[in-house]
């Protein structure tokens, strides 16, 4: 079997130790897994595209079963385009629990892609990418919630 591809979604942005910890842990259940950012165009990114495909690629360099995509629109169209059956998404909270549910149920309604939580290590639970920005654009120092391969 060599069928079992997921796309693990987000912003990235950055990416944190916390969502490394969720990709490393969800290997050894997928064949490929497909890093993918998703544009939003109601987002305002701290790091462009290239340099967050960058962070991931070199932290991932070593291990052939993931790569780092980008795309538009609808996660489960992306997810159609590569194959992906399977989403990943981790919970740190009560709150990511309620969030993510509507959009697993929704992304039920449309397709037949499966959405698979991991839960988040109780270390990486407090770490966000939103935090890590608050931290970097008042000039503080965020590098503890950051891969060494996240230079700026
Ligand atoms: P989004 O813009 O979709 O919120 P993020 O890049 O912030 O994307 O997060 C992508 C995924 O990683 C989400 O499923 C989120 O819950 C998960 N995640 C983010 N930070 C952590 C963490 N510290 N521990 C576990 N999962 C996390």
């Amino acid at each position: 079997m060599n069928n079992r591809i997921a796309v693990c979604p987000g912003s990235f942005d950055p990416i944190t130790i916390g969502h490394i910890d969720i990709i490393n842990r969800a290997l050894p259940i997928f064949d490929k897994i497909i890093v993918a950012l998703g544009y939003n165009q109601q987002k305002k990114y701290l790091f462009d595209k290239e340099k967050r495909i960058e962070f991931i690629n070199n932290i991932f360099k070593n291990e052939p079963k993931i790569s780092c995509s980008s795309y538009k629109g609808l996660t489960v169209n992306f997810c159609k385009t590569v194959n992906a059956k399977y989403l990943i998404r981790g919970l740190r909270s009560s709150a990511d629990f309620e969030y993510e549910k509507g959009i697993a149920l929704l992304n039920q309604s449309i397709s037949e892609v499966e959405t698979v939580f991991l839960i988040s290590r109780p270390q990486y639970s407090h770490i966000s990418s939103s935090i890590v920005r608050e931290i970097i654009i008042n000039g503080g120092d965020a590098r503890q919630f950051l891969p060494n391969e996240v230079q700026f």
